[in-house]
């Protein structure tokens, strides 16, 4: 069977899309009596950058795996451009994957290891021969092709002096350029990595987000990354699927996950520091302590809620309503992460500015926050709730609405 990019060709027989839209439709893969993936949907636009995040285990690789059509869903669909690809073969995709261990082969130099999946495809047995290569017109003509290319993908990856050395003279950083390279060459339509960057030093990793979002924006291909590192996926993405327990939790925009989170798992997961639960019974008036400054402006009388406040989100204010005393203090350079015990059991951490001197262990202080960007779950289900808190002190609370969602 040919490849699916060789049909996506208008009638003139020109190339209209070298990428492509990708979906996946009720998709299940069970392996034994574990469910990996449990009746997964999720669009991909084509050209964007989209994450798969999720903790260890959750699914996302399995899912990578099942776009790129190394593994088979038990049920459901995976959709190319509109016609399904499911039971295609990941060369008959024209999909490009980067793996965490890079897989390069460590007898061939870094040009053999790029020039390899484009020689395979472009190339018969014999052409590839060596001895034939120099004779053979048609061998030597795609030998020139292929060398240009290498060439053209080795600049844009800053490794055209790595070309002629093996993979194990090369850095951390180096190998993952080469691993980029060789997927690249191959002009995919969808270009996949699992964990690129876990292999690399913290200051790499930064510098090769950058370096990817780049590739990205210039090759304009559509890019699927696997990530347990939120910041990574943040930092990266134009949208983020949340993938737990093998279930698809949330989509969105990186602001729209980190600000409208679904579950408390999706808030507890998304942030530099993790977010704050504090957990009240609702009432009709004001909240009990320590968010007695506050009430509902959604009738959820009697239900158990869990208050989300962000540490990033809470300030030293002189009339906040948290009131309590600094427990334990991370010293950060421009920042401290302070944990402060607000009484009735509560304790919140808070990451205070280091400008104007730095706190100490045993003061008091008051915290205040934006009443606006405080995000409420239900204790049980952990949904997140469409009820938000009013400060009784800035005028009347609103009406009660019987929605809770
Ligand atoms: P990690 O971030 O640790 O790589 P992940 O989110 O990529 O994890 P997957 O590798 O997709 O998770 O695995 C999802 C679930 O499926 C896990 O429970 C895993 O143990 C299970 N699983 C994956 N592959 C297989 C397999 N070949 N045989 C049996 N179970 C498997």
């Amino acid at each position: 069977m040919r490849p699916l990019w060789w049909k996506i060709v208008d009638t003139s027989g020109a190339a209209i899309s070298l990428t492509v839209m990708i979906e996946l439709k009720d998709v299940t893969r069970r392996f034994g009596t574990t469910v990996a993936l449990d009746r997964i949907s999720l669009t991909i636009e084509e050209g964007s950058f989209t994450s798969l995040l999720g903790p260890s285990g959750c699914g996302k690789s399995t899912t990578l795996r099942i776009i790129a059509g190394l593994d088979q869903p038990s049920e459901g669909d995976v959709v190319f451009a509109g016609r399904s690809v499911t039971g295609m073969t990941a060369a008959e995709r024209n999909i490009a994957m980067v793996f965490q261990s890079y897989a390069l082969y460590p007898h061939m130099s870094v040009r053999q290891n790029i020039t390899l999946p484009l020689a395979m495809r472009e190339m018969s047995r014999w052409e590839r021969t060596v001895l034939l290569d120099r004779l053979l017109p048609s061998a030597r003509r795609k030998s020139a092709e292929l060398a240009d290319k290498v060439h053209a993908v080795a600049a844009m990856l800053h490794i055209e002096a790595l070309l002629d050395r093996k993979p194990n003279a090369l850095s951390g950083g180096q190998k993952q350029r080469a691993a980029v390279a060789r997927a690249l060459v191959r002009d995919p339509v969808a270009f996949l990595l699992d964990e690129p960057l876990s292999n690399l030093d913290a200051a790499l990793r930064v510098q090769m987000r950058s370096e990817l979002t780049d590739l990205h924006r210039r090759t304009g291909r559509t890019f699927i990354y696997v990530t347990h590192d939120q910041a990574e996926a943040m930092s990266m993405s134009d949208r983020i699927a949340v993938i737990m327990q093998g279930r698809i939790v949330q989509v969105g925009r990186p602001p729209e996950i980190y600000e409208q989170p679904a579950t408390r798992e999706v808030a507890a997961f998304i942030g530099d520091h993790p977010i704050n639960f504090l957990e009240v019974s609702a009432t009709a008036g004001p909240l009990p302590p320590p968010f007695d400054a506050f009430a509902l402006d959604v009738a959820e009388a009697g239900r158990r809620i869990v208050v989300g406040l962000r540490p990033e989100g809470l300030r030293p204010a002189a009339d906040g309503p948290l009131i309590g005393r600094i427990e334990r203090l991370e010293y950060l350079g421009s920042q401290a992460v302070a944990t402060v015990a607000l009484g009735g059991g509560y304790s919140v951490r808070a990451v205070l500015p280091t400008e104007s001197g730095v706190a100490a262990v045993g003061e008091a202080v008051r915290l205040g926050f934006d009443a606006g960007r405080v995000r409420l779950f239900d204790a049980g289900s952990g949904e997140r709730l469409a009820a938000g808190l009013v400060p009784l002190a800035s005028g009347a609370v609103r009406p009660a609405r019987r929605t809770t969602r």
